[in-house]
């Protein structure tokens, strides 16, 4: 086959067969998820998963997630799995929680960056799970994007990126969550949560009692720090122009931006404040009361903003609770920790 410059199949959720070929002969397939569409390949097949890193230009020291259809499958992969595993699998999968665990020697080093633990997801989508138990293979995926853009949550977003470096991307609509997976990593004590995502710290705090935060979900590392989710130290989900996220009561933030606003900016703001920023391109991330509509959101409106010409953005933030940590995560890493955090004068 050849694996230069080829024509990207859009196939639908019917097409399972097609699908699970693709991966079975080692080539690179787009599945829709809940979190964001995954670039999907064979993850026992180095060679397949070696082309994921050369499809979106991704460092090869990040390692993937190994998706799977039900957790019975965690013993094929995983070793000394904590009793914890099965209980967080019974009441979060399937869906957007993600646990790291000791791995075994069937999984290939190229999956885990050398690391002798693998991160291991059931999705809460039923055609993918369908196409990975046809493939009959756990399947490698990071998200679907190139290195450091916006992660895609419909399969237009992959076209975009992806087109033509790709076999086929499987149609299954929007996301339905759109940021991506907890990482949750069950081999440090008490678990550390490495990632936010669709899967809360407070609903995982009421199953495990005490849960670590990893300082790379806050801020930015600094030189010669390692987060314990290589990804993470990584400019991500960026915009090509630079982003400020304004940090505060989201009345106070909206006027701050209104005072600053320059010819040529362009606004990500609640979509109560949409009306104060008519005449500049302006997107709504959804009403502030609702993370999830942010969350479904989020990629999408950073992306819109590569198809029109703004230097800088301006970007209101949710609160860091519930699903509003995952949603200020991705605001401040798309802003490269540029944060103003404004008290009393505005
Ligand atoms: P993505 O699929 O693009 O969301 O990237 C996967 C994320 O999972 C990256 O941030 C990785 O660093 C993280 N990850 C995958 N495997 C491991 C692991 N074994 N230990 C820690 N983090 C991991
Ligand atoms: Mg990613």
């Amino acid at each position: 086959m050849n694996r230069g410059q080829q024509e990207t199949s859009l196939l639908s959720p019917q097409d399972i067969a097609q699908a699970a070929q693709i991966l079975r002969t080692g080539g690179l397939l787009a599945i829709p998820t809940e979190t964001v569409y995954g670039l999907g390949a064979d993850g026992l097949n180095p060679s397949a998963v070696a082309r994921i890193f050369t499809a979106k230009g991704r460092p090869q020291d990040n390692p993937l997630i190994l998706h799977i259809p039900t957790a019975d499958w965690l013993t094929r992969y995983c070793v000394a799995i904590p009793q914890t595993a099965y209980q967080l699998a019974k009441i979060f999968w399937p869906g957007p929680l993600t646990l790291i665990l000791r791995r075994n020697a069937l999984v290939p080093d190229v999956v885990t960056a050398g690391l002798d633990t693998v991160g291991m997801r059931c999705p809460d989508h039923p055609v993918t799970r369908s196409i990975i138990r046809a493939a009959g293979v756990p399947v490698a995926a990071p998200s679907a994007n190139t290195s450091g853009r916006p992660s895609p949550t419909t399969a237009a977003h992959v076209l975009e990126d992806l087109g033509g470096r790709i076999e086929g991307i499987v149609d299954g609509g929007p996301c339905t969550v759109g940021v991506e997976s907890t990482i949750l990593d069950l081999t440090a004590a008490p678990p550390r949560l490495l990632r936010p995502g669709g899967v809360t710290l407070e609903a995982l705090q009421a199953v495990l009692g005490e849960v670590a935060v990893d300082p790379a979900v806050l801020r930015q590392m600094e030189a010669g720090e390692r987060p314990r989710a290589p990804g993470m130290k990584y400019r991500h989900y960026a915009p090509r122009a630079p982003v400020t996220v304004v940090q505060a009561p989201p009345a106070d933030a909206a006027r701050y931006i209104q005072n600053h606003l320059e010819e040529g900016d362009g606004v990500l703001c609640f979509a109560e404040f949409i009306g104060l920023f008519q005449g500049c391109p302006a997107v709504s991330l959804g009403p502030a009361s609702d993370p999830a509509e942010q969350a479904r959101r989020i990629f999408d409106t950073l992306r819109t903003f590569d198809h029109q010409p703004v230097s800088r953005i301006w970007a209101m933030c949710p609160a860091a609770d519930g699903l509003g940590l995952a949603v200020s995560n991705r605001l401040n890493k798309a802003a490269g920790f540029h944060i103003l955090t404004l008290e009393g004068e505005t």
